[in-house]
């Protein structure tokens, strides 16, 4: 038996090769969950396996290949946590995409559109869906005190609340609608103690985004903006989703929360 704040529950999370995901595996073991890792990215997904189980040898992590963008996969996946490890207590819907040639109205090719949806919308649906499956088949644990279904995270992004003059339509499009979508599962499933809530990431330093700000000018553009005046870290994101995962959110429900240092407060920020 294990310590922490996440003992003897089960977690699965997405995107789990790299970044958050990475982080967010590595942390939810330590705390005591058994954790099935996600990834499009099954070599990705595998080392993260290994850092976990040579890190937190009284926990298991097993790694699986899943595109969250096929209902199919990630059906497949949620019963392997079933399998593997016996019910499915928290469900990190985190894997994301942020494609290069997503542009503004004009330039965005239909098939980016779609591709965009398909994986940061749709995926979060179907993660959803079948997560809500398998914590129904919970029983209520009276030791916890709570009416405790599970916990759902969804990650949206910091563009899902403030406009961006740099477009990636589809991108902010799909944020915009995880936000919407996880407030209003939040509302139907709040009397099966099923919580759900998103986590909003400002910029950080994951591939996902570095990638993409591959110039110095490109970073600056975005650091006039950050009151922090720094990059996240995708740990410091990782830490927020464990609190949404364990008990200690036990009253929220339906809430977006922000880590995004300061960036979605802003108007001026210090020099
Ligand atoms: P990352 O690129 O470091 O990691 C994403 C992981 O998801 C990769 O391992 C990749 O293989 C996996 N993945 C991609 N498509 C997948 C699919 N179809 N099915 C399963 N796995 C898939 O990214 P990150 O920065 O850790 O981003 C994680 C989440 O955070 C994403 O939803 C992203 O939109 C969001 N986010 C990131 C930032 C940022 O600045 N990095 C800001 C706001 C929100």
């Amino acid at each position: 038996m294990s310590a922490g704040r996440l003992r003897n529950r089960v977690a699965l999370i997405t995107g789990a090769g790299s970044g958050i995901g990475l982080e967010s595996s590595i942390l939810f073991a330590q705390e005591g969950a058994n954790v099935l890792l996600v990834d499009v990215n099954l070599e990705a997904a595998e080392r993260t396996a290994k850092i976990v189980n040579q890190k937190h040898p009284n926990v298991r992590a097993l790694a699986v290949k899943a595109d969250v963008g096929i209902e199919a996969e990630i059906q497949a996946a949620v019963d392997t946590a079933k399998k593997e490890f016996g019910r499915l207590d928290i469900m990190f819907n985190n894997a994301g995409i942020m494609h290069p040639a997503d542009d503004n109205a004009l330039n965005t090719e239909e098939k980016i559109w779609d591709l965009t949806m398909r994986i940061n919308l749709k995926g979060v649906w179907w993660g959803c869906k079948y997560a809500i499956l398998a914590m129904r088949e919970n029983p209520n644990d009276e030791t916890r005190g709570l009416h405790t279904g599970g916990s759902i995270i969804n990650t949206a992004s910091f563009v899902a609340s403030v406009g961006a003059a740099t477009p990636q339509l589809a991108y902010t499009a799909s944020k915009g609608a995880v936000l919407a979508m996880t407030r209003e599962l939040a509302m139907i499933h709040a009397r099966e103690g099923i919580r759900l809530n998103t986590v909003s990431p400002g910029p950080l330093k994951t591939p996902l985004l570095m990638d993409f700000l591959n110039t110095a000018e490109k970073r600056d553009r975005r650091l006039v903006h950050l009151p922090m005046g720094r990059f996240g870290e995708a740990v410091e994101i990782a830490k927020a989703a464990l609190f949404l995962a364990s008990d200690e959110s036990s009253y929220m429900t339906g809430t977006d929360l922000k880590v995004d240092g300061g960036l979605t407060s802003a108007y001026v920020t210090p020099i």
